[in-house]
């Protein structure tokens, strides 16, 4: 009876070394809490990234030993989503992602992966294409000034040459500008909270299509809601106008843009609809990435950069916002910003009112 018994024993002693040997080479910190966070068990990369010391951090509730701000709230949450580069407790210079796994009834496993040299690559990626467009604007204002200086039509065997410089050194530019705008968005964390009032926006958004349109198409705009946005109007113009202007250069002449400003208990959508090309379904998913484009010689004839909507779509995560894009190929699209509640403000005007009107009291 004894001889199968140890050598079960000796079995699972042995399993449970190889787990415990196999954890300990991890990189990655882990944690085992029960249903009162604490902690039962963790591996020595958690002691070095959490600052954890065995026995003593053994049975402790896990956020009274790890000092990590939003740990508490996160976990409580139930940690269903990654919570991203947080500093770790006992190394400045070290970034953490943390996921929280569930198992067995109440128990969950952390995990905190040091993500510093990813972090860091992506830091140097955001600097080189900013230091890169930094470089290319000067020598790239220069060339564009001397072209603007030289009239093609005094010298007709060059005229066809001359125009085409012209507009590549306008395509460059505009790239460059586009690439100095996505540097600058993904260097902010939060943009300014101002009021945004919507309807010179609108107004201002007729105005470009028309402009861009020279006549070629019918647009029109509308407001179904009075209230404004909060944010930063800057980025937001910017944002619009490229949908307006996409509308526009992927219409046919003879096609309709309309847009519209809308709100509900929901929050507020701003939407351009035109009646152009369309997108297939399979693009869709794509086409928020930089220099993705459906058609490339559709986008270049049109003055295309492949980087707009990538500026539309940092603009809106800037605002907690989104796109939501509609499209049937041959017959147009629909490009909706879609904003929470929370971003949305009474009017000015209703604001003034009600600070004019007596008090009840
Ligand atoms: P681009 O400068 O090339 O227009 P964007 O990032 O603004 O770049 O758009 C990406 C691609 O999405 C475009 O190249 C085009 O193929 C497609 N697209 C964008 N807006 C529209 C639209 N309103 N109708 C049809 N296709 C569109």
């Amino acid at each position: 009876m004894t001889r199968p018994s140890a050598h079960r024993r000796s079995h699972l002693v042995g399993l449970l070394r190889a787990f415990r040997d196999a954890a300990a080479a991890l990189p990655d910190a882990m944690v085992a809490i029960d249903g009162a966070h604490r902690i039962r068990w963790f591996n020595p990369a958690a002691g070095s990234i959490f600052g954890l010391a065995y026995p003593g951090a053994l049975n402790q509730p896990l956020t009274s030993v790890v000092s990590i701000p939003g740990l508490d709230e996160w976990i409580n949450r139930g940690g269903a989503d990654v919570l991203a580069s947080v500093t770790s407790p006992t190394n400045e210079s070290m970034h953490l992602n943390l996921h929280l796994i569930p198992y067995d009834e109440d128990s969950a496993l952390l995990l905190a992966r040091d993500v510093s040299q990813v972090l860091r690559l992506e830091q140097m990626r955001r600097d080189f294409i900013a230091n890169v467009s930094h470089e290319l604007r000067t020598p790239l204002t220069v060339v564009h000034g001397y072209l603007d200086f030289i009239e093609p039509e005094q010298i007709p065997e060059y005229e066809s040459i001359i125009r085409e410089l012209r507009s590549q050194s306008r395509r460059m530019t505009q790239i460059v500008e586009d690439l100095l705008t996505l540097s600058r968005l993904d260097a902010e964390v939060v943009l300014p909270r101002a009021r945004v009032p919507m309807e010179p926006m609108i107004n201002a958004l007729k105005r470009d299509a028309e402009g861009l349109s020279q006549g070629r198409h019918k647009v029109t705009a509308s407001r179904d809601s009075d209230r404004d946005l909060e944010g930063s109007s800057r980025d937001l113009y910017s944002a619009f106008s490229n949908l307006v202007s996409n509308a526009v250069r992927y219409t046919p002449i003879g096609g309709t843009i309309h847009i519209n400003w809308s709100s509900d208990h929901r929050g507020g959508r701003l939407r351009v609809t035109d009646t152009g090309y369309g997108i297939s379904p399979q693009h869709l998913p794509r086409l928020t990435e930089r220099f993705y484009r459906v058609s490339t010689s559709r986008s270049r004839e049109t003055g295309g950069t492949g980087l707009g909507l990538s500026i539309v779509k940092h603009v809106l995560q800037l605002h907690d916002a989104h796109l939501e894009v509609e499209s049937q190929p041959g017959r147009g699209s629909s490009f909706t910003c879609v904003f929470g509640s929370e971003r949305l403000l009474a009017p000015a005007k209703q604001i003034e009112d009600c600070r004019d009107e007596p008090s009840a009291g």
